[in-house]
């Protein structure tokens, strides 16, 4: 579909992946094979960012409003805050760095709050919002973001109830989030390549963070944030100039490939990502791990061949019958790693009306 080459890439709503994943095809891409491991994911002549520069930007006046009365939203800027403090000097990052990607920790800058008032019965457009981003930059007095480089990444929260639109794409129908490139001038007017990312925030008349799988607006908010960070540094200019890191069988950026998948680092609910050839990768550290089998008579022997190895914490284990992140129903806790058996029989007891489950750190 040629509108897509010429489109951002998307975190996609869970019935949309197939659609969203639809490419043009690229030229082949020969890499050499190291044994028993074909790498899907190929470098493309693009650039990385190797240390990345994150600062938020909350667009829109609901972020400010009541700040002085424990605005529920002004908090959760707070919460943003520390979770972009937190993931750009982890070992989220360092995980893409193993993985060889050439991109490692970056630094954190505070974020603003950009007050417009939108008008929340039509569409806010990409195109404005680069225009606004732009403007913030430039704009001395109403702007902190002077520091805008080629390696800043601004992470761009819209403010509830507003729908994004990118080319014939929205948040109501078709993505949680997005990042992209385009040119642009600092502070200082020089010309340079600005790179952002859009999250949509969750709920009406956008799909609610339920309904994709999260337990709440905060982890889906960092959940796509994750993805985007992950991307916007091994793919910084995906159409807008040369591809860097990118899966031409699968069509995807390696946040695309792991789309599906939650954890918890630090507390915070993020996304696993994919090595050159397409294996998940998980940052040291991470709290959350999958069995998957079950029987239909509310008990089950649980397959550790299926266990993704988590490292060692404590954990309250805690039983569903649909996502990781959704914590139904708690069941007993442990120190993990979890040793096969370790259960009594009959301690898994779950919803016998679900063939399989999943297992989450709590
Ligand atoms: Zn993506």
């Amino acid at each position: 579909m040629s509108l897509l080459n010429s489109m951002l890439r998307l975190v996609g709503l869970k019935s949309q992946k197939s659609q969203l994943r639809k490419r043009p095809g690229r030229p082949i891409h020969v890499e050499t094979l190291e044994p028993r491991q074909l790498l899907t994911v190929t470098y493309h002549g693009g650039v990385v960012i190797p240390n990345v520069h994150i600062q938020n930007v909350y667009f829109g006046s609901d972020w400010l409003s009541g700040n002085s009365t424990g605005n529920r939203l002004y908090n959760q800027t707070g919460q943003l805050e520390g979770f972009s403090k937190y993931i750009v000097g982890s070992s989220y990052m360092d995980m893409l760095n193993s993985a060889g990607y050439g991109v490692g920790r970056g630094t954190f800058s505070t974020g603003w709050i950009a007050g417009y008032n939108y008008n929340k019965n039509v569409y806010l457009n990409d195109t404005t919002i680069r225009a606004q981003l732009q403007q913030q930059i430039l704009d001395r007095n109403s702007g902190v973001l002077g520091g805008s480089d080629p390696n800043t990444l601004y992470m761009i929260y819209i403010e509830p109830g507003v729908a994004v639109k990118l080319w014939t794409y929205t948040s109501v129908t078709s993505f949680l989030g997005y990042h992209g490139a385009f040119a642009g001038k600092s502070f200082g007017g020089s010309n340079i390549d600005i790179h952002y990312a859009v999250m949509a925030y969750p709920g009406s008349p956008n799909v609610t963070a339920q309904s994709q799988g999260f337990n709440n607006n905060f982890d889906q908010l960092t959940k796509v944030a994750s993805h985007e960070l992950a991307e916007a540094v091994t793919d910084p200019n995906v159409n807008y100039k040369s591809l860097t890191w990118y899966d031409d069988q699968k069509n995807g950026e390696i946040g695309d490939l792991a789309n599906g998948y939650k954890i918890r680092l630090n507390g915070y609910c993020v996304q696993p990502e994919v090595a050159k050839n397409g294996a998940l990768i998980y940052p040291t550290g991470y709290a959350s791990y999958k069995f998957t089998g079950g029987t239909s008579t509310g008990f089950s022997t649980i397959n550790t061949s299926s266990v993704i190895p988590p490292t060692p914490v404590n954990s309250t284990i805690v039983v569903s019958t649909s996502t990781p992140d959704t914590d139904k129903s708690l069941v007993t806790s442990f120190t993990t790693p979890v040793k096969k058996n370790a259960s009594p029989a009959g301690q898994f007891a779950f919803d016998p009306t679900t063939g399989s489950f999943t297992i989450s750190a709590a």
